[in-house]
């Protein structure tokens, strides 16, 4: 079934009026008993008082002649609590003996409890259930003459007073509670309203701020509460957002700059040498100037993607990698790419340590370092490797003796297509994706990579990585 999920306010107004409804109901159970209970005390006391004014006075003894001015003497003792009571005298057998008021009730019978009770000298109150609509509460006393129980007493009024004070009390809360559960309903449904009405002002906000117009922020309304802080949260969002859209559109600016300029320079050898009839020997000049452009963009294109991959976490398995033949390998490599140049590549320390991860995105991240530490040292340099590892974490350095970077340029040569000048008087190829990268697999390694630097003395690249 497709039903919809409530809204947030509807569900808490269901739950706030469920809640007071069940309070309600509770306190009023409570309240209930509490005065059903204290009805009951209040009869019970009253019931006590006329058995004990019929014991205490000479009714008790009076014959059955005395009987009008005996109640008439009782009505004036005891006043109104009299006029709904009855009562009757018995011996201590239970059968009536004395006389008993002239209004009865067929409740006033002797049950075996109250009699069992009343032989050992104690009261028994009871609520007898007769045929008809009048239960009474009755009260049965045993008088006691010199130790002995010389008649029993009893007083017994009607419930019915007592039962209508309930079922007005009932009718009561039979009107209220509903009313009180609706008030609140609507009440909580308001205020529910008026207090996620922000919420769907930001929403609306929100909507409105589309990837072209990231400059555009949800207000604050200056209270600080919850929704202040859910705003800020997506401003700060948005201020990231904005950022990496930016970084988006110079990357893609950046990479169509660079694969143009190939192009550009194949298009117009190709097109030169369209222009004319040429011989065989200068076809083949023409072809193998393009394949080393071709080469270029493949090299380049192949950067971009590892770079994206890179960014985006190493997909391959994340396995235990030794870094010490690691190193030993790279600088194999960065050994044969240093012949000619003058420039000596060497291991300094090693520390055989393992970390967890891609051996060959670590591999090309170091690889990149040593490649640029070559590169960008003159003849006579020296580049040195080490591995060390510290308080949780291994530390690889590639450190030359090279041109250094200026301090002004130490902040941005991570960042994608960047390329100093020094670089690009040397045409050393390079699209000043090296570093990106290997910054990017360093970072999706879960460590760090840092550099230090003095122009003129040399460059100190420090990638640390957490241990596995
Ligand atoms: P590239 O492909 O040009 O080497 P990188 O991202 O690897 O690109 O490096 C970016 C720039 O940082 C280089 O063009 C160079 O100017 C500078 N750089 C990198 N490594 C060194 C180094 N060891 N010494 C001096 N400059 C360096």
């Amino acid at each position: 079934m497709g039903l919809r999920p409530l809204s947030i306010r509807t569900r808490l107004t269901l739950w706030y009026t469920g809640v007071l409804l069940g309070i309600l109901i509770v306190t009023s159970v409570i309240g209930y008993s509490l005065l059903r209970w204290s009805l009951v005390q209040d009869l019970d006391a009253s019931l006590l008082t006329v058995a004990q004014v019929l014991r205490d006075t000479s009714v008790s003894t009076a014959g059955r002649a005395g009987e009008a001015e005996a109640e008439t003497l009782l009505r004036e003792l005891l006043g109104p609590e009299f006029y709904d009571k009855f009562f009757q005298l018995l011996d201590p057998e239970g059968h009536p003996e004395a006389w008993s008021s002239r209004r009865r009730s067929k409740a006033l019978r002797l049950s075996p409890v109250a009699r069992a009770n009343a032989e050992r000298g104690l009261k028994t109150f009871e609520t007898i259930r007769t045929d008809g609509s009048d239960d009474v509460r009755l009260l049965t006393m045993p008088i006691l003459r010199s130790g002995r129980v010389s008649q029993i007493v009893q007083v017994g009024m009607s419930l019915d007073r007592a039962r209508s004070a309930l079922r007005r009390y009932l009718d009561t809360l039979v009107v209220l509670i509903p009313l009180g559960v609706a008030l609140a309903a609507v009440g909580g449904a308001i205020i529910a309203r008026s207090a996620l009405r922000p919420v769907d002002e930001m929403a609306l906000a929100a909507r409105r701020i589309t990837a072209e117009d990231l400059e555009q922020r949800i207000s604050l309304r200056g209270t600080g509460d919850e929704l202040d802080r859910l705003a800020e949260t997506l401003n700060g969002m948005l201020i990231r957002l904005a950022a990496a859209f930016t970084e988006m559109r110079r990357f893609a600016a950046d990479a169509a700059h660079e694969l143009r300029t190939p192009l550009t320079a194949l298009k117009g050898g190709i097109e030169v040498s369209l222009r004319a009839p040429r011989s065989a020997e200068e076809y083949r000049g023409v072809l193998v100037s393009s394949l080393e452009e071709v080469e270029r963009l493949i090299c380049l294109a192949e950067d971009l993607l590892l770079l994206s991959r890179s960014t985006a976490g190493p997909e391959t398995s994340r396995g235990p990698v030794e870094l010490e033949p690691l190193l030993l390998d790279v600088s194999d490599v960065g050994v044969r790419l240093a012949q000619g140049t003058g420039v000596s590549v060497r291991i300094n320390d090693v520390t055989p340590v393992t970390v967890r991860g891609d051996a060959l995105a670590l591999r090309r991240a170091i690889l990149n370092l040593v490649e640029n530490a070559v590169k960008y040292t003159p003849a006579g340099g020296k580049v040195e490797l080490s591995l060390m590892s510290g308080e949780g974490h291994a530390s690889l350095v590639v450190q030359d003796t090279g041109i250094g970077i200026t301090r002004a340029d130490q902040g941005r040569i991570f960042e994608p297509f960047v390329r100093l000048d020094a670089a690009r008087a040397r045409e050393t190829g390079g699209a000043g994706l090296g570093l990106a990268i290997a910054r990017a697999i360093v970072l999706a390694h879960g460590g760090s990579l840092t550099m230090e630097s003095e122009p003129g003395a040399g460059s100190r690249f420090t990638a640390r990585l957490p241990l596995a």
